[in-house]
């Protein structure tokens, strides 16, 4: 018989299986445990899946509850297809219950349907129709559930250390066609330690803005104190900044004689697409540096940022606009800001072209930091992704992917992250189709029944293809 037809009988079983692991409320939490690193929520989902699987009569193995997988087939080379069972949390009003599983209209519906449990349960039926079709395979295929993609990737450091390096793979946590690069990931914190400014001027006692650096902010406070007979001058100045610019709004507040409070209101978006969002904290910044600042360390602060970032998100003022043919420009999101009496922190996100070395990001952001005086307390780095179009995985993925779709196969660029990182020779490989809105993370989250069969078809030739 063939995968298709399998894939088909098996229909209402991989339905009411995504309908079952969206019921797990596998959101991250403190450990409970030894074989529940990231609490019981997400070992539960966990064992309930390898369960699942070994049901089928797969061999599976739980790697301490940081990660699982199920494997079939025989041969040395391991072909890995890399998902995650943890999810975020829900946010929003949702139309049903995120963690119901409820199907409305040819759509399941929940948290975690597309990100990534769908994947996951599309992936499961997939090997499951390769091993009713009894296709001889000469590697072997594991699904590694991961249980801690959307924070630490503490997961897969664990399941690396203590399992084979699987020889290629791909990753069904991203978009179709096919992902061929991933930009590199450098996150930078700078700070500076002052006292209030001697002299006259508006004086910014606090800034406040964003909680994580890969999340462009969609709101910033500040509190600035200014001589009383200039104050209706300075919240005229604020009330204006808005006035022709979409997407952002103005409040400003008069407490006592000489203290104002401005809140800027953008568009909250993820830092890898500044284009769709507008950052609340860079306009702030801009605003406030267009104010008669009172001298001192706070003010030079606000201005560095206000010279070095601006509006600018693809890092040339910052003196890192680097771009290449295969991923297109840099990004960059002033994504945190913390300035009180005693001091500032501020953080900073980039996405670097997959050709670009991480040291030609760091070293003239160390250089400008220093020169202003502002400390650099943290320089992390996620290495680029890049495999070739004309590699071997890339050439089989877009086979079936065409075959499957009737779509142009397509290789393209994300400044994402995903698990196709954490090991060689792996590239993300859908579930999002193109045209389609991505739901990752959003309230109403959704997978298509139609979808979810075209996956697990889609997943069952991939595998096949690469382990044939
Ligand atoms: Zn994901």
């Amino acid at each position: 018989m063939e995968l298709r037809n399998v894939i088909a009988k098996d229909r209402d079983a991989i339905i009411s299986s995504l309908v079952n692991l969206v019921r797990f409320r596998s959101l991250k939490a403190s450990s409970d445990g030894p074989g529940a690193p990231f609490g019981r929520g997400i070992a539960d989902a966990l064992e309930h899946t390898l369960a699942l699987a070994k049901s089928m009569g797969f061999q599976t193995r739980n790697v301490d509850g940081y990660a699982g997988h199920v494997e079939y087939g025989a041969g040395k080379d391991i072909v890995a297809v890399l998902v995650h069972l943890d999810v975020v949390p829900a946010g929003g009003e949702w139309t049903f219950a995120p963690f119901d599983g409820v199907i409305s209209d040819g759509k399941i519906y929940g948290r975690g349907t597309e990100d990534n449990k769908g994947p996951a349960i599309a992936s499961l039926y997939a090997l499951k129709a390769l091993k009713d079709t009894g296709i001889k395979l000469s590697k072997r295929i594991r699904i590694i559930f991961g249980c801690d993609e959307e924070s630490g990737w503490d997961c897969m450091k664990h399941y690396l250390a203590a399992e084979e390096l699987p020889s290629c793979g791909f990753a069904p946590d991203a978009m179709f066609p096919i992902i061929g690069s991933e930009k590199g990931i450098a996150h930078f914190d700078l700070s500076r330690k002052f006292g209030p400014p001697q002299g006259g001027g508006v004086w910014v006692k606090e800034l406040r803005s964003g909680d994580r650096t890969n999340v462009i902010p969609a709101t910033a406070v500040a509190t600035v104190v200014v001589l009383p007979e200039k104050r209706a001058a300075v919240a005229e100045v604020a009330r204006r900044f808005a006035q022709g610019k979409e997407k952002i709004n103005v409040d400003v507040v008069e407490h006592g004689l000489d203290t104002l409070e401005i809140m800027l209101h953008g568009v909250a978006g993820h830092a890898s697409l500044p284009h769709l969002a507008v950052n609340a904290l860079t306009h702030m910044i801009v605003l406030l540096s267009s104010l008669d600042l009172a001298p001192g360390a706070s003010s030079d602060f606000i201005r560095f940022f206000a010279e070095n970032v601006g509006y600018d998100y693809h890092g040339t003022l910052m003196g890192v606009g680097l771009a290449d043919e295969v991923s297109g420009k840099l990004t960059l999101n002033l994504g945190v800001m913390d300035l009180n009496e005693k001091g500032a922190t501020a953080q900073i996100d980039i996405r670097y072209p997959v050709t670009c070395k991480f040291e030609s990001v760091r070293g003239p952001i160390a250089e400008r930091a220093a020169a202003a005086g502002l400390a650099l307390d943290r320089a992390d780095d996620k290495e680029p992704l890049y495999v070739p179009s004309d590699h071997e995985l890339i050439q089989k993925l877009a086979k079936v992917y065409n075959a499957e779709t009737g779509l142009k196969p397509e290789v393209i660029s994300i400044g994402g992250g995903t698990y196709a990182r954490a090991i060689p020779n792996a590239v993300a490989f859908g579930p999002v189709f193109p045209g389609q809105v991505e739901l990752a993370h959003q309230k109403d989250e959704y997978m298509t029944i139609e979808d979810l069969m075209m996956l697990t078809r889609i997943y069952a030739h991939a595998m096949a293809e690469l382990a044939v």
